[in-house]
């Protein structure tokens, strides 16, 4: 496998061209992240302080590192009055939903942890993970995550209902997947909101192709998938129309040791020894899509993560080549945890992958 020589992206990652150079169209066509600084994050946050109200804001946790940070940030170093909100996925890490316990106890912030009914985010999974593999696209794959996109719908909702006008996410800025976008469409455009809205009809469009996706039973959640997809998604963006919604390493930059230095003394945060990796361990799923990706395109998330942390300066190349031989390693067992866990057939699953 050959990769860029300026980032780490490699040469099965969707649509890459290759200069003399080696270097990459995707690192031809970055432009570095502009960050919008402290001072500003402080000023508005100050706007948003309200003596009459009980909260000030509220603060999405997975149990993950960024949201764990978040959370800390808020709580502690801005002196905000946070509600915390968790989505209680039954596919989150044990050990993710204890980092939320403990965060919200250590800072004293009243958590919510919102559940979907009836199995509800277990049905999806299963109906959508079966309808890909009737006819596997790689561009589809982040659709059986669906129900985990109702959160903002839900988190809006409480939001509404104890009057908070201010929402900080720990969203960063560098995991938006630009070969995603590459997968639907050809253009990677700087405005994250458009680069959503084109990734969304373009699976849209291609989830059309394949009708074993519109089961009657899945249709009304994944059209509120769709419109709920992030907390800039249009749903979110015209429900909560009177709540700011704002992410933290769009002020601050996203500084992974100062990150879990912190939130490991302070918080007693940790992750799953088990994965030789921290981002995204909350949730057992990420698993499963690595091993989609990885035998569909050759590539996880995590290049194209690492590679614009290269092109950002955060991380060395000679770095990021390590950190990807260890931490894109496969997990099968674990994927067959999940999978056995919503019912389905692991074996069958696999069998889609040794075609290929
Ligand atoms: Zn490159």
């Amino acid at each position: 496998m050959t990769r860029c020589t300026r980032c780490v992206l490699p040469d099965t990652t969707p649509k890459i061209k290759f200069d003399e150079n080696g270097v990459c169209n995707y690192c031809h066509s970055y432009k570095k992240y502009q960050y919008k600084g402290e001072a500003a994050l402080v000023q508005l946050l100050d706007a948003y302080r309200r003596p009459g109200s009980k909260y000030d804001c509220m603060v999405p946790i997975s149990g993950g590192k960024d949201s764990t940070f978040t959370l800390l940030k808020m709580a502690r170093d801005y002196g905000m009055r946070v509600l915390a909100v968790n989505y209680d996925n039954p596919y989150s890490d044990p050990l993710s939903t204890q980092n939320v316990e403990q965060a919200a106890n250590l800072l004293n912030v009243d958590l919510i942890r919102v559940r979907l009914k009836r199995q509800g985010h277990e049905k999806s999974f299963k109906q959508l993970l079966n309808a890909w593999m009737r006819k596997p696209d790689p561009a589809l794959i982040p659709v059986m995550c669906s129900a985990c996109h109702l959160m903002w719908y839900h988190f809006i909702k409480i939001a509404r209902k104890h009057d908070i006008r201010l929402l900080v996410s720990g969203n960063d800025p560098f995991e938006e997947t630009d070969f995603k976008v590459k997968l639907v469409s050809d253009a990677v455009i700087d405005d994250v909101k458009q680069n959503f809205t084109k990734t969304i009809f373009g699976v849209i469009q291609r989830t059309a192709r394949n009708l074993s996706y519109f089961h009657p039973r899945q249709l009304p959640m994944m059209i509120k998938g769709y419109l709920f997809g992030n907390h800039l998604a249009i749903g979110s963006r015209v429900y909560g129309r009177n709540i700011h919604k704002i992410e933290l390493f769009s002020y601050l930059p996203w500084n992974e040791e100062e990150i879990l230095s912190r939130i490991s003394d302070e918080l007693s945060w940790t992750s799953n020894a088990k994965y030789e990796r921290t981002w995204r361990f909350d949730c057992k799923v990420t698993c499963v899509k690595d091993y989609m990706y990885m035998k569909s395109l050759g590539l996880t998330e995590r290049d194209d993560l690492y590679a614009k942390l290269v092109r950002e300066g955060i991380m060395k190349r000679e770095q990021a080549l390590q950190r990807l031989e260890k931490e894109n390693k496969l997990y099968p067992e674990t994927v067959q945890d999940v999978l056995t866990e919503a019912g389905m057939d692991a074996d069958q699953f696999f069998k889609v992958f040794q075609k290929r």
